[in-house]
C-alpha cells in the first residue's frame, strides 16, 4: 500500500516554501498599508451560504464544491472567500462599528475541478474586501493596488480588464437581450451552456468552450444596456484609474463565474512564466446586494481574489532573504552539551544555527553543513573543550582558523558579509 496526496491538492515541500512566504510577504505588506486587516474564517460553511451567495446555477455550485453531511447538516469546504466574510461581517454586526471595514484574508480554497497545470482542487486564494464603501474611489483604489502588488512582484504583461454589469434591473435587462441573441444559434453551443439559456445566459459569456465563445462572438454589449447610475458609477471609475494612470482595457463581455457581481468587475491576467491557459491570475467586482441578501443590512462591498499558484507560476525566482546559517559540529558525546548552548547563543544573535547530534564523523557532519548551505561550521572535540576554544570553518572562503570559545557567536554573526 503505497498513500498518495488527493489529486488535485499539492504538497508544498520546504524547498518552495520560501517563494510562497515572499509573495505571502508582499500581499499582506501591499493590504496593510491600503488599511485592510486580516480576517480568518473557517474552511468549512454551511453550504446554503455557497448557494446563496454564489448563485445555484454557477459552475462553483453546480459541480464544483465539496459537500458532505454531518448530523444531518450539510456543510461545505470553501470554494472562495468572499462568502465567509460577508457572512462573519453579518453575523458579528461590523457595521454597527466602523462606518467602513476592509478585510483581507489569505488560506486555501477547495473546487472539484479537473486538475490541470494551474487548475487544482486544493488551491490558495490571497483576497481583500471593502464593506461600506460605493465606489467608484475604492473600486479604482482596488484596482490599483492590485496592478501596483504585481508590477512590485515582477509579473510581467499584467493587463486589467475591467467591465460592469451594472445592477440588478439592468442584468435582467441584458439577460433578456443575451437570450435573443444566443437563441437562435442553440445548436452551436455546448450541451451545458443551451440548458442555461433560459436561466442564467449570462453565464455562457464566461464558458472556456470554444464552441460557446464562437457563438459568443459579437454580442450585445451590456454596457450599452447600462443604466444612466450604473453608466456614471463606470464612467468615474474609469475617470480615476485615468488620472492615476492605471493601465486597464475595458472588455464589455467580462463576466465572472459567480453570481453576486453588480456593477464593477474586473480581471487581472498574465502571458507569463508557465500559465498557459489558465492565465487569469485575479478576479474581482462589487456585490453590492450581498450583504442584505444574508440578512444584514443594505451595506455595499467589493473584494478581489488571487489564485497564488498561478501568480507562482508566472513568476519567475524569487530572491529569499537568506539568513547566515551556522552547523555546530561536535565531536564525542562530552561537547554535545557545548554545541546545544553555542547553537542557542547562535540563534540569539540572529544567526541560523543546526546543531548535528547524530555522534557522526567530522566528515558526515561536514556534508550536512554543505547541504543545509551553511556559511560557518563550528568543530569542537575533547581537545578544543580543554582549550575552551574551536575551530571555526569558513566553508564559503575554504579557511579554517582556531578562536577562543567566547569569541565565535560574534565572529560568525558578523563575519558573514
Ligand atoms: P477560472 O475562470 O480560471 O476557473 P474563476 O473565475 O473560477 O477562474 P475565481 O472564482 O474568480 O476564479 O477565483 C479567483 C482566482 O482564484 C482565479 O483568478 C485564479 O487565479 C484562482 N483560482 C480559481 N480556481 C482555481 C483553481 N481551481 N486552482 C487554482 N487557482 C484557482
Ligand atoms: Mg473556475
Amino acid at each position: 500500500m503505497s498513500y498518495r496526496a488527493v489529486k488535485g491538492m499539492n504538497d508544498i515541500l520546504p524547498d518552495e516554501v520560501a517563494r510562497w512566504h515572499a509573495l505571502e510577504r508582499a500581499f499582506r505588506e501591499t493590504a496593510e498599508l491600503h488599511g485592510y486587516a486580516e480576517i480568518r474564517t473557517p474552511v468549512v460553511e454551511g453550504t446554503e451560504l455557497f448557494v446563496r451567495s454564489i448563485g445555484e446555477t454557477t459552475d462553483v455550485v453546480e459541480k464544483e464544491m465539496y459537500t458532505f453531511s454531518h448530523h444531518s447538516e450539510s456543510l461545505t469546504l470553501r470554494p472562495e472567500g468572499t462568502a465567509g466574510a460577508a457572512r462573519a461581517y453579518v453575523e458579528h454586526k461590523a457595521h454597527a462599528k466602523e462606518p467602513v471595514s476592509r478585510w483581507y484574508y489569505l488560506g486555501p480554497m477547495f473546487r472539484a475541478e479537473r486538475p490541470q497545470r494551474g487548475r487544482y482542487r486544493q488551491f490558495y486564494q490571497a483576497g481583500c474586501e471593502i464593506f461600506g464603501d460605493p465606489g467608484p474611489a475604492c473600486d479604482a483604489e482596488m484596482i490599483d493596488m492590485l496592478v501596483g502588488l504585481f508590477r512590485r512582484l515582477g509579473v510581467a504583461d499584467v493587463v486589467a480588464n475591467i467591465g460592469s454589469i451594472g445592477g440588478a434591473a439592468t442584468r435582467d435587462r441584458y439577460r433578456a437581450v443575451l437570450r435573443d441573441f444566443l437563441a437562435p444559434k442553440a445548436g452551436e453551443l455546448s450541451d451545458h451552456a443551451r440548458a442555461r439559456l433560459d436561466a442564467n445566459p449570462l453565464r455562457i459569456l464566461d464558458s472556456k468552450d470554444p464552441r460557446d465563445q464562437a457563438a459568443c462572438q459579437g454580442a450585445p454589449n451590456i454596457l450599452d444596456v447600462l443604466d444612466e447610475a450604473d453608466r456614471a458609477h463606470f464612467e468615474a471609475l474609469l475617470g480615476h484609474l485615468d488620472s492615476l494612470g492605471t493601465p486597464y482595457v475595458v472588455d464589455p463581455l467580462l463576466v465572472r463565474g459567480l453570481d453576486y457581481y453588480t456593477r464593477t468587475l474586473f480581471e487581472l491576467k498574465s502571458s507569463a512564466g508557465e500559465l498557459g491557459s489558465q492565465n487569469t491570475l485575479c478576479g474581482g467586482g462589487r456585490y453590492d446586494d450581498m450583504i442584505r441578501g444574508l440578512g444584514g443590512p443594505a451595506v455595499p462591498a467589493i473584494g478581489f481574489a488571487m489564485g497564488l499558484e498561478r501568480i507562482l507560476l508566472a513568476l519567475g525566482p524569487i530572491d529569499a532573504p537568506k539568513r547566515t546559517t551556522c552547523s555546530v559540529a561536535p565531536m564525542g558525546a562530552r561537547a554535545v552539551s557545548k554545541a546545544l548552548e553555542l547553537g542557542r547563543a547562535l540563534r540569539e544573535a540572529g544567526v541560523v544555527a543546526d546543531v548535528d547530534g547524530r555522534g557522526n564523523s567530522l566528515k558526515s557532519m561536514l556534508r550536512r553543513a554543505d547541504g543545509l548551505g551553511a556559511r560557518f561550521c563550528i568543530v569542537l572535540g575533547d581537545a578544543e573543550l580543554e582549550r575552551g576554544a574551536v575551530q571555526l570553518k569558513d566553508l564559503a572562503q575554504h579557511t579554517q582558523e582556531e578562536l577562543p570559545m567566547a569569541a565565535v557567536v560574534a565572529r560568525v554573526a558578523g563575519g558573514a558579509g
